[in-house]
């Protein structure tokens, strides 16, 4: 087994990789306590500028690196499982070297945290003082019965309603665990005991993984009969799979057109070959139908990983899934770093999600990433999504991934009408607001009066945007960053959206001294007080960060489900994957809304979310209609997702991109630099375009250096941004360049952070 084989390292040193802004590798010493007990992958503690750092041994060293006369030794060994497995660690080195990021901080990024107070439990001898004399260090391990049936009849054998009733769960189910149970059953333990001594049940003792996506108990549900489309897709993902040599899909179908029937049917075919599968979705959060849609396929193996885990929990999902046990990862972003023990598969659903980049620290395209780990494991790697990103769709049709199609809906349900709404013409509606046009005004009272459910979508969290002084015109604008605040009328709250800076509302202005003051533009929190206002009757709710966290999410989703809701209003939250046949109607409140972003990719942002939200109607028997309203009716972006044309968009897309020589026509490296002052964040953002024209490459205009200049946020957090953006048609030239210019800054350019940010978004 490729997962598990890690063996020993004999050297008397080892290099270790630490979570230091430096690009290179540490050696240390082995003291002979700690000789044979280390691995590749393992995480140490040592001393690091006389602090002590967590760090993972990468290797093993027979002597010093040159001009090292002495090493310090490993401190001390902080788990005693190596945390990455081999197939791991050569993937995240990979990722290191291509986005040119201090390996030691890719690993930080991708382990699990380090297990609470473990610094502190280390003995002189570098090993753990074991954790059962610690008190409370066990308490959240969770031990349950695994429930089955064994399958013999029940025939002539007379059972009590409770014993019925559980050999009828057992019947749809391969198995059950004991705490679903409870809830349907008394005392479930005493039925599962009576069950086993008649012969007609079985159970194992399990270790067991507590959380909030496990609690709702399933019903294992039989696959459909798949349409002749998810066939032939399913058919070729298949043979991939079987040839394990890393081959690469996109899988591009409609809203609705049954992909992930598609990628239940590849897990279901990896599982079989005793392969495991790792599913990476654009926000776990959003996602509970179709965690639960993967537990009625597979039963509770899954491991769901998101942020609502405990370390505690975190850390039961990665040992189940490094050992093996469960070969099944759901999650966001990070997932992409699970130690699905043997990959066979890794899927990535609504591949175009920007929240697959992560923007912070290690700077990654999980998308990107997971074609890379796939192809390192060779694995099969399946893209999916309606409206695919333009460099995937490019990538398919220049032959280097395989297109799949899915054309049609799945159910045999028709695309919906769209009704574009030129709010340059119709302005107010009959309630007076202006988000609330005639046309959409009509169309939500029809659905109400139907029975059905709508969607109601705006970009834009809070009641008002921003708020200006009514005396003096000045935009109230947070104090650490370049932004102006937002008004939250429910918390009677100014809140900047990038820092958590926030203050009361009625503040007299800083520049007159005023306490008046007008709104600017809208906010969800507007639209359905709006909503409310014309449609007393209807039940609204609303879904965006402020109402949404944690379980929050579910329970708005859960009263929609179960038709609790009439009218749901929220930011891009509700465009993402939600399967509700009820919901009959869709609007878009402003279209425009993410055209306005300094951004080459503005335009396909907005077809990508109007396709998306347009596609949450009349998924089921009952036609659907989306009411776009806009103020560019004309725009390709809005013109070909009222249309559901991808294809055509993706061919004037591709155009343009062609004609300015913008992504996947060059590749670009954007080069970040901050300071608390504004003056340090220019000046090192000038070294480092000074440095960069020193270079060949530059001088011959094959790589063009565009700024420095103030980043689109001057000043964040209280700090100051200043960017270099480095583009190219020649990928190697242009790492060569990036690489001149971290090499610059691991001189060191002080008091400025600077940080390299390859394939920025
Ligand atoms: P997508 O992921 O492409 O948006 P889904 O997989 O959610 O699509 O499928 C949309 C709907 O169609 C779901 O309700 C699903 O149960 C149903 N569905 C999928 N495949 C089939 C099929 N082969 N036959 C009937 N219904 C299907
Ligand atoms: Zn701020």
């Amino acid at each position: 087994m490729s997962g598990s084989a890690s063996e020993s390292i004999i050297s008397p040193y080892v290099e270790v990789a630490l979570p230091v802004p430096l690009r290179k590798l540490f050696t240390y010493d082995v003291p002979s306590g700690l000789r044979g007990s280390l691995q590749r992958g393992s995480r140490v503690a040592v001393s690091f500028s006389r602090r002590k750092l967590a760090g993972f041994v990468v290797g093993g060293r027979e002597d010093l690196p040159q001009g090292v006369a002495r090493a310090l030794p490993v401190a001390g060994l902080l788990e005693p499982e190596p945390v990455f497995t081999p197939e791991l660690l050569r993937f995240l080195d990979q990722a290191a070297k291509y986005y040119m990021h201090p390996l030691g901080e890719v690993l930080r990024a991708a382990a699990p945290a380090l297990p609470a107070g473990a610094m502190r439990r280390l003995r002189a001898d570098g090993f753990l003082e074991a954790s059962e004399n610690l008190p409370g260090q066990r308490v959240a391990r969770h031990r349950t019965w695994k429930v089955s049936a064994t399958g013999r009849g029940a025939a002539g054998i007379r059972l009590g309603a409770r014993q019925r009733k559980l050999m009828e769960r057992l019947a749809n189910r391969e198995s059950i665990l004991l705490e679903e149970l409870r809830g349907e059953l008394k005392d479930p333990r005493a039925v599962v005991r009576s069950l086993v001594d008649k012969g007609l049940a079985e159970f194992e003792e399990v270790e067991a993984i507590r959380d909030p996506f496990f609690r709702a108990p399933v019903t294992r549900a039989a696959p459909p009969v798949p349409t002749a489309a998810q066939q032939l897709a399913i058919d070729a993902i298949r043979e991939a799979i079987e040839k394990r040599a890393g081959e690469a899909f996109l899988l591009h179908g409609v809203t609705g057109s049954g992909k992930t029937e598609v990628y239940l049917r590849a897990i279901d075919e990896v599982r079989k070959q005793s392969l495991g599968a790792l599913l990476l979705v654009p926000e776990i959060a959003l996602t509970p139908q179709l965690v639960g849609r993967f537990r009625a396929r597979f039963g509770d193996d899954i491991a769901v990983l998101h942020s609502g885990l405990t370390a505690r929990q975190r850390d039961d999902a990665w040992q189940a899934l490094r050992r093996g046990r469960v070969q099944v990862a759901i999650g966001a972003r990070s997932a992409l770093f699970a130690p699905v023990a043997d990959l066979g598969l890794i899927v990535v659903d609504e591949e175009h999600d920007p929240s697959f980049k992560q923007d912070e620290g290690f700077r990654y395209h999980a998308r990107d990433m997971a074609l890379l780990r796939a192809q390192y494991a060779r694995a099969v790697c399946v893209l999916g999504s309606a409206t695919p990103s333009v460099e995937t769709y490019h990538r398919a049709t220049r032959g280097r991934i395989r297109l799949l199609s899915l054309p049609t809906r799945a159910t045999g349900a028709n695309m919906p009408d769209v009704e574009i709404v030129d709010l340059r013409r119709h302005r107010t509606g009959p309630t007076g607001h202006p988000l609330l046009s005639g046309p959409l005004h009509a169309a939500i009272g029809e659905c109400l009066d139907t029975g059905h459910q709508a969607i109601l979508f705006l970009n834009r969290r809070g009641f008002a945007p921003s708020v200006r002084c009514a005396g003096c015109g000045a935009v109230a604008e947070c104090p650490a960053c370049s932004v102006a605040l937002t008004e939250h009328r429910g918390q009677g709250a100014l809140r900047c959206h990038y820092c958590d800076f926030h203050r009361a509302v009625a503040v007299p202005c800083a520049c007159c001294g005023c306490t008046e003051y007008k709104r600017l533009g809208v906010g969800t929190e507007q639209l359905e007080t709006a909503v409310r206002e014309s449609f007393p009757k209807a039940r609204v709710a609303r879904l965006d960060r402020d109402t949404a966290s944690g379980d929050g999410v579910e329970a708005v989703l859960a009263r929609l489900r179960s038709g609790n809701v009439d009218v749901l209003v929220g930011t891009q939250m509700v465009t993402k994957g939600h399967d509700i046949a009820a919901v009959t109607l869709v609007g878009v409140a402003l279209a425009d809304q993410s055209l306005a972003f300094p951004d080459f990719r503005a335009s396909e942002r907005t077809f990508q979310l109007l396709a998306q939200v347009a596609g949450r109607a009349g998924r089921a028997d009952t036609h659907g209609k989306v009411v776009l309203q806009t103020y560019q009716p004309d725009h390709p972006a809005v013109r070909l997702a009222a249309q559901h044309d991808y294809e055509s968009f993706y061919a004037e897309e591709i155009q343009a991109r062609k004609e300015v020589g913008y992504p996947p026509f060059a590749r670009l490296v954007a080069v970040r630099v901050h300071a608390g002052a504004e003056a340090d964040a220019r000046r090192a953002a000038q070294v480092l375009a000074d440095t960069a024209h020193q270079h060949q490459a530059v001088q011959d205009g094959v790589v063009q250096v565009l700024g420095p200049a103030p980043a689109p946020l001057l000043r964040l957090r209280g700090r100051y941004h200043y960017r270099l953006l480095l583009k190219s048609p020649d990928r190697k030239l242009l790492r060569n360049v990036a690489a001149h210019l971290a090499a610059r800054i691991d001189q060191g350019l002080p008091p400025t952070h600077a940080t390299l940010d390859v394939d920025p978004l």
